[in-house]
């Protein structure tokens, strides 16, 4: 019998159960049950230093550390404790977290007093560390928090015993929003001190001392010890997840374990807790739905419902079950659904008819947008900045200091050349060994790109991103056409990019970019390579290679080519340069000929295998350079790339997204949305329904299913992993909420775009209406204060911080890329027009100038929106066209137009857009008044944690420190307005003494939901 093979059967049964929540791609996301996005660093000591994780913070040893053999794990590290022998991890590493936690194995030699695990601080004066045998001025195993050189806090637990030359699981839990720190011993709590008034910036600056087995003040003993498996995560740990850690360590080794249910201390409700409005509900309507045969049915999410008491509720939230594949309507007849209402016995029912084939028309793209150059961000009416313009100069003025060749650096690296001088290597997930290197490359092309067509008010500027661009894609230039060519005549080289042999002297293909490991042979790499790394990771993909940091493991190849290839398209529309479009060619060609040859199941694994596979907006790249270059091959690139599984179910088509299921839960949310993107670039070329489909349906899902209330849609608590989404769709309270944060920043900018691309061919108001909720409650509120430092994860829970980073645009993570594209094309929204320029659509109230140059006029829009609730818009030129202006669906007290100050009387319903049709002459001036209304954007599985909304800004509450449990405020049912003090003018208001602001002028802790009751 075959032991293994009954083993690995056995654990599947017991994880069955468990994982009928989860539909989690395969990959090493989830480590002994916890996400990767908790992780900051993870060292194992079997030979080595370095990181495990993904974030390349590599300790360095110091004078006579070994690493020796272990009977339990093989290969461990030895501190000898001879006063000059330690490890110190990158200062860096612990800046700007909210909470730690610590776990390790260790074997200690040795019992005396005053031995360090570890020592943690910013100086000698303010750390603290872990002393099993107590200190010299205290007996027995402690924790210890020394604050400005005097004994702060700590956990004292004299009755733990140790042993010398046994190996023993110690973890440590500093958890702030719970104000307590918490010790493990072999996995169960050994101690805790709680009501600890302090947070980690108290302890840590952007520099700090730590190490393993040094003490920071001299003078106490070096730790003697055998030590494997330090790690450093960002969460707090609860204990079951440390016994977790612990127990399957001594199993033999790391294990994919999902989650059984989400555990830690997001407050739980009874299930007939008060949700809201729903407290007054009297009644829901049942519906009634048609459907086309093999296409679920699009239930309305919201119904309408009668209330008690003259209270005056919204539309009722219904949640529906969401069927993971097409079976239910694959005969014509018809079916009931049952609903449910969160927080009350209410069933309401939908009433489906499933009819024959109907040949429903998908539309055209109607609209286009303005160029960056024709848009130009004003200040407001009282001639102060609007944060619009303040986060654009941020990033503006930061980007023009920048040196390029410091984004050439890992490019020049691969392909074995020369730094010029001055040159310094970017850091965080550019950095040498990282495998990513070359994504921030991408973002900053595409940057340069939009700040040099946005800065025509700046001639000096303007010229300093002209030569940025050219010094940028000469170089690129230069090192794609060495790809594949001999370097001297007749010398060696492979020109085939489907022949690119081993790296010289290695007997397979890897992934080591390290200075003695990475590959440089560029002749070898094919026609037309280009990226900041040899092609193995492409390679090693299409061979199985998952995600992870080992040699044999790849990040996100075709994720980075995206960028690199995204950014020279931009450059070459802003300014004609043809060598940036041959680059994306040839590149495009050699990605072509590999792919063409892999059979659909293969590219089905690819695209399905956890970030390995993700591939950012290929599939959109692709279909563009089809339209730029009218080369139809890019377009069947851009097929090769789409992710069968989910657009279509499988490779008969039978069902996905483009049948209205819901086939992205639980995935990665950015690994996703920008193959949606591509899915609508698809279409726009190809013209084939299924494609608009696909978007169009992921998108009414993603708003309505999955999004918190700055317009986020990833952050989930199950699976485990911040940056998914969440297990089952409408469960954002049961499965979302991750600890450690929330709404990766740039999901939010893919979702954007997505709906922006979607309006152009559906002029849908909702759509406009998430673009102006995610713009100005995530996207303008994602940068700091005084730099164009920004946001990754923005955290939704109670008394939440932002941590902002890369202020000095020198090391980027995905969303610090991100961000130089969003804050550089702040006005590509504002206006679109209709293809003949018959048309005008102002979407956005911002203080702006459009030069709309097809029909010689200019509009000026002047307003101090949102800190005013009306907008003026100024006609220059003449000429005849529609205005359509519009009508946001919290405009719910009115929407009033004047023309030269004439009212006019016009339909202007919420969640509309309004038009104004006739001969516009020279000087003609549109007012627009839409009165704001406070409101509440409830979570729609437990309504009573809900945020709070004035017009388009979300107001949240200024926290004075650290907290668990969600603020309560009381509101009146009847007018929610009525107990809210405050200022328009500013937008700060106060509830029950409790300040509230826009979160995008919102720097300290907040409370983004609160726990709200009406009466
Ligand atoms: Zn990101």
């Amino acid at each position: 019998m075959n032991i293994s093979k009954f083993f690995v059967g056995a654990v599947f049964f017991l994880f069955t159960a468990q994982m009928s929540l989860v539909h989690a791609q395969s990959g090493n996301q989830i480590l002994d049950g916890i996400g990767e996005t908790g992780m900051i660093a993870r060292y194992i000591f079997d030979g080595d230093a370095k990181d495990w994780s993904r974030n390349n913070l590599h300790a360095r040893a110091y004078g006579e550390i070994d690493f020796k053999d272990d009977e339990q794990f093989k290969k461990v590290l030895s501190l000898p404790g001879d006063g000059k022998s330690y490890i110190s991890i990158p200062g860096e590493s612990v800046q700007s977290e909210e909470s730690i936690s610590i776990a390790t194995w260790v074997n200690f030699q040795s019992k005396e007093p005053g031995q360090l695990l570890f020592d943690f601080g910013k100086d000698n004066r303010t750390h603290f560390f872990v002393a099993p045998f107590g200190t010299k001025e205290q007996e027995g195993f402690q924790a210890q928090v020394i604050l400005d050189g005097k004994s702060g806090y700590e956990v004292l637990s004299p009755d733990v015993e140790i042993e010398t030359n046994q190996w023993v699981h110690l973890a440590l839990v500093f958890d702030v929003p719970s104000k307590s720190i918490s010790v493990f011993v072999n996995g169960q709590e050994a101690g805790k001190t709680e009501n600890v008034e302090m947070e980690l910036e108290d302890l840590f600056t952007h520099e700090n001392l730590l190490y393993l087995g040094k003490p920071i003040v001299s003078g106490n003993p070096y730790l003697k010890a055998k030590i494997y498996d330090f790690r450093l995560y960002r969460i707090p740990l609860s204990e079951k997840q440390v016994s977790r850690i612990r127990y399957i360590a001594l199993k033999g080794g790391d294990a994919v374990v999902r989650r059984e249910k989400p555990e830690d201390n997001l407050p739980k409700f009874s299930s007939d807790a008060p949700q809201l409005y729903n407290e007054f509900l009297t009644g829901v309507s049942d519906v009634e739905v048609e459907t086309e045969l093999g296409y679920l049915p699009r239930l309305p999410r919201h119904v309408k419902g009668t209330y008690r008491d003259g209270v005056k509720g919204p539309e009722v939230r219904v949640l529906w079950p969401s069927p993971i594949d097409n079976s239910e309507v694959t005969k014509a007849g018809s079916y009931v659904v049952t609903g449910r209402v969160p927080g009350t016995d209410f069933k309401p029912k939908a009433k489906i008819s499933v009819k024959a084939k109907q040949d429903v028309k998908t539309p055209d793209m109607k609209l286009e947008v303005f160029g960056l150059n024709q848009v130009r961000l004003d200040s407001d009416t009282d001639g102060q900045q609007t944060k619009f313009i303040e986060n654009r100069d941020k990033f503006i003025n930061t980007l023009a200091a920048t040196n390029p060749d410091s984004f050439l650096y890992m490019f020049r690296n691969a392909f074995g050349q020369e730094q010029p001088e001055g040159a310094e290597p970017l850091g965080v997930w550019d950095s040498q060994e990282t495998k990513l290197r070359g994504h921030a490359t991408g973002h900053y092309l595409t940057a340069i790109a939009q700040a040099y067509a946005s800065t025509g008010y700046d001639e000096e500027l303007q010229a300093n991103f002209a030569n940025k661009m050219d010094y940028m894609v000469e170089v690129l230039y230069k090192l794609s056409q060495m790809s594949g060519k001999p370097t001297k005549v007749g010398g060696e080289h492979e020109s085939d990019p489907t022949k690119v042999p081993h790296g010289p002297g290695k007997s397979t293909y890897d992934s080591d970019l390290s200075e003695n490991g990475i590959r440089t042979d560029y002749w070898n790499w094919g026609k037309g390579f280009i990226s900041a790394y040899p092609p193995d990771q492409f390679i090693m993909l299409e061979n199985g290679a998952s995600y992870g940091t080992q040699p044999t493991q790849v990040w996100a190849p075709y994720y980075t080519l995206h960028k690199i290839l995204a950014g020279l398209m931009d450059i070459y529309e802003v300014s004609g340069n043809k060598k940036a479009l041959e680059v994306a060619k040839g590149m495009g060609d050699w990605v072509y000929a590999r792919l063409s040859l892999l059979p659909t199941d293969t590219l089905i694994s690819m695209w399905n295998s956890y970030i390995a596979g993700e591939f950012g907006g290929m599939n959109e790249a692709m279909a563009r350079l089809d339209r730029i270059t009218d080369e139809p091959r890019y377009l069947k690139v851009a097929q090769l790339f789409d992710n069968i599984k989910m657009f279509f179910g499988d490779a008969e088509h039978s069902h996905g997204l483009a049948k209205n299921v819901d086939s992205f839960r639980g995935l990665h949310a950015n690994q996703h949305i920008p193959q949606i993107m591509g899915a609508l670039e698809i279409y726009r070329d190809s013209e084939s329904p299924e494609y608009y489909r696909v978007a169009e349906n992921f998108w009414y899902k993603a708003k309505h299913d999955y999004m918190y209330s700055i317009g986020g849609v990833a952050g989930a608590r199950n699976p485990t992993n911040a940056e998914c989404f969440i297990g089952q769709p409408a469960t954002l309270y049961e499965n979302g909420f991750s600890a450690g944060g929330q709404n990766e920043t740039c999901a939010t900018y893919n979702m954007l775009k997505l709906t922006k691309n979607l309006f152009l061919f559906d002029q849908r108001t909702e759509l406009m209406d998430y673009y102006e909720r995610g713009l100005y409650n995530h996207i303008l509120a994602s940068v700091a204060e005084d730099s164009p430092a920004n946001t990754y994860h923005v955290p939704l829970r109670p008394g939440s911080v932002k941590r902002f980073g890369n202020a000095d645009m020198t090391g980027f993570t995905c969303c610090n890329g991100t961000a130089l594209e969003s804050s550089t094309k702040l006005q590509n929204s504002i206006y679109f027009k209709n293809k003949d320029n018959s048309a005008l659509y102002v979407n956005l109230f911002v203080p702006s100038t459009l030069e709309w140059t097809e029909k010689n006029i200019a509009i000026e829009q002047k307003t101090d929106f949102p800190k005013a609730d009306n907008t003026q818009l100024i006609i220059k030129g003449e000429g005849k066209f529609d205005l359509n202006i519009r009508v946001p669906q919290w405009a719910t007290k009115g929407f009033y137009v004047k023309v030269n100050g004439k009212e006019q009387k016009i339909k202007a319903e919420p969640g509309s857009y309004m038009t104004l049709n006739r001969k516009w002459n020279n000087g003609d001036v549109i007012d627009v008044q839409m009165p704001f209304q406070f409101h509440l954007d409830p979570v729609m599985d437990q309504q009573n944690i809900a945020s709070l909304f004035y017009g388009p800004v979300l107001l949240v509450a200024q926290e004075p420190e650290p907290r668990n449990d969600w603020r309560k405020i009381t509101l009146n049912a009847k007018n929610i307005g009525s107990t809210i003090e405050g200022n328009p003018k500013t937008l700060e208001f106060t509830i029950d003494g409790v300040v509230f602001k826009p979160f995008y002028e919102t720097y300290g802790r907040h409370s983004v939901y609160m726990d709200v009751t009406l009466e």
